[in-house]
């Protein structure tokens, strides 16, 4: 029997080279580290049949390329990113920085600054999916990060071209076509051509995510954004077939893709099994689709809906779609998901592609731990102190004399022994 609830282990893709992702992702890293640029072409062409002259798109092929793109895919893409700028605007607006005085003349701050580079990355295994772009790139721009490095890989040796003019539109300082792991590595570490990045993000597949994970540390990363995850909370009131059509947008992502319904309803949850067969044989994407909801499906009936949430909370999915007569009730009951779909006027396909919120959200569980992509991740919260007030200095210094002491830290002790002696007239103890 299979275990309920458990998610997929990341398999490796029969035919290729047996060995773990992890070791796999960990030679890749290691020979892009030593050959640079050369190991960026070995992997490029191994596994994208890809070797350009050289990755980077200068300004004239950019333009090229846009200006090809059809004017209703533009104009699309301008209002979706107008969306996503809307929202990290306002995001960032709540960020403020702060000074306060926290004893006479001591003055305590924190600032929000941007890092100084970021590398996003957009996926292109299966999907050229052009929504990342204006996820990591735009949220970028609004931080004020002042270089933004963008790749993508080819797709099925094509270049994206819609993903390519998202990519410029929101605000690119330099577009590489290039893919997976070596792409990652190479604005991590840097090689001949790509000067390194400060911090990562955007989502990826199995390969990806594994880089990141290994990188982290030597360059930051946004979060954990591995293969795409929907849950579903409904109770008797939901339509089962928007419920399994919402089930299948998510499941299309690949075959190790979790679509799971947590229903009060067992006639709703055999309502959108129906459904789904009959609706699966007509997908274009079928060969995702299907595997991912019969490896990775489930439906899970349960008795109230507060065990419903609190199933929900337990999986701390990626996307939480709730469909009952008052969704707005999870925002009070639940806390473990990255993001919360609220009835059935939206769903995720809106929160992935149109609707402003960002679609980079954590997977695997990590939602127990963080929230999505966001302005913030882009910043970094920095501090400062001041002390005009020397009488407080003094006393600090007396207490920081103490305290270093009670360390065994004689070095540390004699900075405040100094101020508590030049501003308060005590004596040296040495
Ligand atoms: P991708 O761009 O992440 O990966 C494609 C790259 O994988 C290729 O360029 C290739 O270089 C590399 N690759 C392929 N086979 C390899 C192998 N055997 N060894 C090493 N590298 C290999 O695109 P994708 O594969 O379509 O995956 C995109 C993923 O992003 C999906 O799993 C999707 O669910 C996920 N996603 C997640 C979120 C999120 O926020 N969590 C959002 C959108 C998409």
């Amino acid at each position: 029997m299979r275990e309920f609830l458990k998610r997929p282990v990341p398999k490796e893709k029969a035919g290729q080279d047996s060995g773990r992702v992890a070791d796999r992702v960990s030679a890749i890293l290691t020979d892009v580290r030593d050959r640079g640029d050369a190991a960026v072409r070995t992997y490029s062409e191994r596994f994208d049949k890809w070797s350009p002259e050289t990755f980077r798109l200068s300004p004239e092929q950019i333009e090229k390329i846009v200006a090809d793109v059809p004017q209703q895919v533009i104009e699309d893409i301008v209002f979706v990113q107008e969306q996503v700028r809307t929202f990290a605007r306002h995001q960032r607006e709540a960020l403020r920085d702060i000074e306060v005085e926290t004893l006479p003349g001591v003055h305590l701050g924190h600032r929000h600054l941007p890092v100084s580079a970021a590398g996003a990355y957009v996926p292109g295994g299966r999907y050229p999916l052009t929504a990342s772009a204006h996820m990591t790139i735009v949220t970028a721009k609004v931080a004020g990060v002042p270089r933004v490095v963008a790749c993508t890989p080819p797709i099925r040796g094509e270049v994206p071209a819609a993903t390519v003019a998202a990519m410029h539109l929101a605000g690119a300082d330099e577009i590489h076509l290039l893919g997976g792991v070596q792409a990652v590595a190479a604005m991590a570490v840097g090689t001949e051509t790509i000067d390194r990045v400060d911090l990562l993000a955007g989502p990826g597949n199995a390969y990806v995510a594994e880089a990141k994970r290994q990188l982290f540390g030597e360059v930051g990363i946004d979060l954990f954004a591995g293969p795409t995850e929907i849950l579903v909370v409904a109770d008797e009131a939901a339509d089962p077939f928007v419920v399994a059509v919402d089930l299948l947008s998510q499941a299309e992502h690949g075959p190790d893709s979790p679509a799971v319904l947590v229903t009060t309803s067992a006639e709703l949850g055999r309502a959108v099994i129906e459904h789904i067969e009959r609706l699966l044989p007509g997908m274009p994407t079928r060969d995702f689709a299907e595997p991912a909801w019969r490896d990775h499906g489930e439906v899970v009936v349960v008795d109230s809906l507060d065990e419903a949430f609190a199933v929900a909370d337990g999986y701390a999915s990626e996307h939480v779609e709730v469909l009952t007569e008052n969704p707005r009730q999870a925002l009070e009951k639940m806390r473990d998901y990255g993001a919360l779909f609220l009835g059935e006027g939206t769903c995720v396909s809106y929160g992935d592609k149109v609707i402003g919120t960002n679609h980079v959200l954590p997977t695997r569980g990590a939602a127990r731990y963080t929230g999505g992509l966001w302005v913030g991740k882009y910043l970094k919260t920095v501090t400062y102190q001041e002390v005009t007030d020397t009488s407080s200095s003094a006393h600090l210094g007396e207490v920081c004399g103490r305290a270093a002491r009670v360390e065994l830290f004689e070095g540390h002790a004699r900075s405040g022994d100094v101020r508590a002696a030049k501003y308060g007239n005590a004596e040296l103890p040495w």
